[in-house]
């Protein structure tokens, strides 16, 4: 059995601020060492329900996060930025299963800690409709190689959104927010516990559970947080302007849609740089 861990850090245990997941930090540190053991914790449980092939996505900011000298000493890691799939990179169709560890909820959640779909520029992410976060996007890349997303761990309301679009999952929360910017935790012991016994659960349900695959052609409307971010983005050949803040593209499946997404992102990223507006 093959697994695929995709693993970020915002929705790991203890985290609430955006400044501890960044390098320069000097919590950094102590929140890589946790990253690291909630996805040992996840591999474990994978290896209880028999895993015996496992790649880990180092998929926080650059992607060089992880102790890997620390992890199972027979899995893989894709460490820094790789050029396929972002926070997906290295999923092909012979994966059995994909997990999710430190994931967040999207932007605007209420109660949802660090909040954000890939970039704070993006207010909402649709795909025909439907709201995705990082959660949904990995999900949807996952089942477009006809992979099912099995288990989640991370902010209570980012287990609760990726329960709203696929069933069966099983989810671990390892904290909820109580503000944007605070959270009520359990332990870095606990969470690993609870994470390892989820894993196992989520593969032993393995044939209960289906890829989520979003219907082809993908209709992908992104509202950002500032208009000039809209008025540029639409700039982009094929990407229509909608309203004041959002744009429409239609892509021809999920990750024709996720390449634009991320080329929306640097866009947005460029017209906060021009101003305010
Ligand atoms: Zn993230």
């Amino acid at each position: 059995m093959k697994v695929h861990i995709t693993a970020d850090m915002e929705g790991i245990a203890t985290i609430c601020h955006d400044d501890q997941a960044d390098l320069k930090n000097a919590e950094f540190p102590r929140m890589r060492e946790i990253m690291t053991g909630e996805v040992q914790a996840a591999i474990e449980g994978a290896r209880d329900a028999g895993a015996d092939e496992i790649l880990v996505c180092d998929a926080h900011d650059t992607g060089r996060n992880l102790l890997i000298e620390k992890l199972d000493h027979d899995v893989e890691v894709i460490e820094g930025s790789a050029y396929d799939l972002g926070m997906m990179s290295g999923i092909t169709r012979d994966f059995d299963a994909s997990f999710q560890v430190g994931y967040h909820s999207m932007r605007h959640t209420h109660a949802g800690v660090l909040g954000h779909t890939y970039t704070y520029h993006i207010a909402e992410l649709r795909f025909n409709g439907t709201i995705m976060g990082e959660s949904g996007l990995s999900a949807a890349i996952a089942g477009h190689f006809g992979v099912p997303l099995v288990f989640v761990s991370g902010d209570a309301h980012a287990i609760r959104q990726a329960k709203s679009l696929v069933k069966n999952i099983v989810g671990v929360p390892t904290k909820e927010g109580v503000g944007l910017y605070g959270v009520r935790s359990l332990t870095p012991e606990k969470a690993r516990k609870l994470i390892r016994k989820g894993a196992k659960e989520a593969l032993g349900k393995l044939d209960e559970i289906e890829p989520y695959v979003v219907k082809k052609p993908v209709l992908m409307e992104v509202e950002f947080e500032r208009p000039l971010m809209a008025q540029y983005a639409s700039q982009v050949p094929l990407v229509k302007r909608k309203d004041a803040k959002s744009v429409t593209y239609k892509a021809s499946d999920v990750v024709d849609a996720f390449y634009v997404f991320l080329v929306l992102n640097m866009v947005a990223s460029y017209a906060k740089s021009e101003g305010p507006l």
